[in-house]
């Protein structure tokens, strides 16, 4: 079955947003270029990608910032706090 790698591209999952086709690996699994809202670029295999928005936890959501922001709650508040310090000073 012949891949089209135009027809994903502007479709988002999640935070991402699939920017460009990547690669196909040699098992003819198709990847894609995806942008995410907080500014990284990552690639995910096609059938990660949560295009028709069904919303189900298996499919790749973000660049990895979502499971960041809950792994690191602590330095994020801190972050944020520290940010919300200089915007208050500005
Ligand atoms: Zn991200």
């Amino acid at each position: 079955m012949a891949h089209n790698k135009t027809e994903r591209i502007g479709k988002t999952s999640g935070k991402l947003t699939v920017i460009a086709y990547h690669h196909v690996d040699g098992a003819a699994r198709h990847y894609y270029e995806c942008l995410c809202t907080c500014g990284n670029t990552c690639v995910v295999k096609v059938d990660n990608l949560d295009l028709r928005h069904t919303g189900k936890s298996r499919f790749t959501k973000s660049c990895g910032c979502i499971k960041k922001a809950r792994g690191e709650a602590i330095g994020q508040i801190s972050i944020a706090a520290h940010k919300a310090l200089k915007d208050s000073k500005e």
